[in-house]
């Protein structure tokens, strides 16, 4: 299965990414874990930490390539879930090309309303969640990543899945919206 997760920064994609792939044993891939982990003293680590805490999006070439690499390795064969890519039209167009279009099963947009977003993103206090760049990756979500709802949307392929309530209940909602039982 290919799936994509997507929805607003703090709507909880990440943790229900990780568990949902771990529970089909498919590859969860985050391009913000990647970029986390770079190691600061490069040049690029350096550049990418200073756009994250900024809230603003790492350019599409630079995510793309990085993708592409990840996308190669032999674990992402048996499925994935991708985490956070793509987040731009430009994006959305590079992993047409490199799947094909029908390279997605499923898009699953989790849905959480603003003030519970902020709210959470402030709770967990991550590095790059000050104030400011809160709602900057807010703004920057809905000028660049929104519009591929409907770029998915022709496609037939986007599940909405309300993000409200303990992590356990939001993933029970994903998994039997992907049409997984809970025990099969
Ligand atoms: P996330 O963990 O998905 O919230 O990503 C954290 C940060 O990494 C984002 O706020 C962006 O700065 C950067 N980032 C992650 N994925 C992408 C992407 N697909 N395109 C551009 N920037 C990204």
């Amino acid at each position: 299965m290919r799936l994509l997760f997507i929805g607003p920064p703090g709507a909880g994609k990440g943790t229900q990414a990780k568990s949902v792939a771990e529970r089909l044993g498919i590859a969860h891939i985050s391009t913000g874990d990647m970029f986390r982990s770079l190691d600061p003293d490069t040049e690029l680590g350096r550049k990418v930490n200073r756009i994250m805490q900024a809230g603003d999006y790492v350019p599409d070439e630079v995510v793309v390539e990085m993708l592409e690499g990840r996308l190669s390795q032999p674990d992402a064969a048996r499925g994935f879930i991708l985490d956070g890519f793509p987040r731009t039209l430009g994006q959305a167009e590079a992993l047409d090309r490199l799947l094909g279009e029908g390279g997605l099963d499923r898009v699953v947009l989790l849905e959480v309303p603003e003030d519970e977003l902020v709210r959470r993103m402030l709770a967990r206090g991550r590095l790059d969640d000050t104030e400011a760049a809160i709602r900057n990756r807010l703004a920057t979500y809905r000028r660049e990543t929104e519009p591929l709802i409907d770029f998915y949307r022709k496609r037939s392929i986007v599940i909405e899945v309300d993000g409200l309530g303990e992590i356990e209940e939001v993933t029970g909602r994903v998994l039997e919206a992907i049409g997984v039982t809970e025990r099969g």
